[in-house]
């Protein structure tokens, strides 16, 4: 994933920003001449450099971030394998091993290696983004369906795998700080009769005395005890654990409450995350998660936030961070917009807001601006996902009026594996770039041979890799005219301390051998007898961005020391 999460905490801003790499910067002096603001002002002027800055500079953390999003589909496909799970190729329900003679199913992992490449091809897609075109849904809606896939493969038996992942992962990116949205209580407590609609009347008639003693009364009753937080004992022995094995990581969790329950479900899920979150020290927020647009959600909105604001003050102690104003016009009425934030910030004084879309869209607009910024609460950005669920992107999206008000922004990753960053990336620098770039630029993208052949085990990175190509290639057309030049660098297995690492798996195409691995690759797949140097490819990338290259444009170009002569 070429994306790098960089935040520092309020009140500074947030940045997260593309590895890029530009002509006419490579030669940059290192040291500004005249002091730090100068040194500044060059950077902010120059991408490349400013990337180098970022990633030097110690990083804060990813605070927003949805555990069963972020797992990469192959790794959800091996948790099943190894799990002995069995999947139903019409349905595509997972079924647990003791369940699959019931049903007539083999396990995954006695498929023939064929199949089961196949199949891992075909969840590639459908539980990403690359999936959607075909899915025949809506953006949002194949977005949400997506999780009902993979949900079966994010229980806790899964989570030591799925924890590891979270962490080798922001070790490689450098964040040491990863806030993850990863369990909803579940219960097997019913509704006393008529509680729903007794609540929601007295919200109506706001009779707030009367609803805080409707709330204390479920708690006092013992209600909660038959609520359950699976995994909860894991969690106590797992942690500690990868705290010795990350030393320079951090990982904590977040509950959350799906806000289209009805109201008595909701709050005794919603109450016992907050007993639990008072306890336990690895889940350090309650978040509220869902389409704000379902229909149940919008109605509740208000009595959602009283029992949040509840739950608060009945449980003190915890910082809040809720999903709020992720909704535009698209897909409710203009009355429905703009008060979700408002009212979040009024009830529930939160900490961080997630994603803030419509902060604009209803009549407070400035002022709702200038109380975020007052209140020094952090609105986080996920570029990705509101581009992708809810269309807003570039100068629909609020980002600069944020900026402008002086709020504290956290840029986010959200659900990077279904969102497939490692392309849409690409995708979004590669916009963002164009509208700044001058005549005469050249932009590259870091590309693999992976662009250039299928290979086994590899469908998803292949298939973003080509998916770069393409972008390349017409990414060129598009702004030849303007005079900037658009290529690819494919370099083949670069020894770098990511590929070393991630050829110690004993799954991977190393068999945990990586030095064995890269001879043998190097002595029977090149001409030269050797692999190519991070130098090398580097190299290349000077020569495609000097005007020695000003002819060469839409082209990928081998480093591979004669892997795939073309
Ligand atoms: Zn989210």
């Amino acid at each position: 994933m070429h994306y790098i999460c960089v935040m520092i905490k309020p009140p500074f801003l947030i940045f997260g920003v593309w590895i890029w790499v530009f002509a006419g910067i490579l030669n940059l002096p290192a040291q500004s001449p005249k002091g730090q603001s100068q040194r500044f002002e060059l950077l902010r002027k120059n991408p490349d450099s400013l990337r180098l800055f970022f990633q030097a500079m110690p990083k804060g953390g990813e605070l927003h971030h949805h555990y069963s999003g972020a797992i990469p589909a192959n790794l959800y496909f091996s948790f099943a394998r190894k799990a002995g799970m069995g999947l139903d190729t019409m349905s595509w329900k997972w079924y647990p091993a003791d369940s699959l003679k019931s049903h007539k199913l083999t396990p995954v992992r006695s498929w023939k290696s064929s199949l089961q490449t196949e199949i891992q091809e075909k969840l590639n897609t459908r539980w990403t983004v690359k999936g959607y075109a075909a899915s025949g849904l809506s953006s949002e809606d194949f977005f949400f369906h997506v999780f009902t896939e993979f949900d079966p493969l994010t229980g806790p038996e899964f989570w030591p795998m799925g924890f590891r992942y979270l962490l080798n992962e922001a070790r490689d990116q450098k964040i040491n700080y990863r806030e993850t949205i990863l369990i909803e209580p579940t219960h097997s407590v019913s509704a006393p009769s008529e509680w729903n609609s007794e609540i929601r009347n007295l919200i109506l008639k706001k009779d707030t005395n009367a609803l805080n003693k409707k709330l204390r009364q479920v708690i006092l009753s013992g209600m909660l005890n038959k609520a359950q937080i699976p995994g909860l004992d894991l969690i106590d022995t797992l942690m500690p654990n990868l705290e010795n094995e990350f030393p320079d990581q951090t990982l904590r969790l977040q509950f959350y409450v799906v806000r289209v329950r009805e109201p008595f479900d909701f709050f005794i899920r919603l109450a016992k995350s907050f007993e639990i979150a008072k306890q336990n020290k690895y889940f350090v927020n309650v978040n509220l998660v869902a389409p704000e647009d379902n229909p149940i959600a919008l109605k509740d909105y208000g009595l959602h936030l009283w029992m949040y604001h509840f739950c608060q003050v009945y449980y003190s102690g915890l910082s809040a961070s809720v999903h709020a104003g992720e909704i535009t016009q698209n897909e409710v009425d203009p009355s429905q917009l703009g008060w979700h934030i408002s009212s979040l910030v009024e009830r529930v004084h939160p900490q961080r807001i997630g994603h803030g879309v419509d902060v604009t869209l209803g009549e407070k607009g400035d002022s709702l601006l200038l109380a975020l910024s007052n209140l020094r609460t952090a609105v986080e950005i996920n570029l990705s996902s509101n581009k992708f669920i809810l269309g807003v992107s570039g100068n629909n999206h609020p980002f600069m009026r944020y900026i402008k008000a002086r709020v504290p922004l956290v840029i986010s990753t959200d659900d990077p594996a279904i969102l497939e960053t490692n392309l849409m990336g690409y995708f979004w620098g590669s916009q963002a770039a164009a509208s700044i770039l001058q005549p005469g630029s050249s932009l590259i993208n870091i590309s693999s041979l992976a662009a250039r052949r299928g290979t086994p085990n590899n469908s998803a990175y292949v298939a973003s890799k080509f998916g770069v190509a393409g972008l390349t290639q017409s990414l060129a057309k598009e702004l030849g005219p303007k005079g900037i030049r658009v290529n690819a660098v494919c370099p083949v297995l670069v020894r770098t301390e990511g590929l070393v690492e991630a050829l110690k798996d004993k799954t991977s195409p190393a068999g945990g051998k990586p030095d064995e691995f890269l001879g043998n690759f190097a002595t029977s797949q090149t001409a030269l007898g050797a692999l190519p140097t991070a130098s090398q490819v580097a190299d290349m990338c000077f020569f495609l961005s000097s005007s020695q290259a000003s002819a060469i444009t839409g082209q990928s170009i081998n480093v591979d020391c004669g892997v795939l002569p073309n």
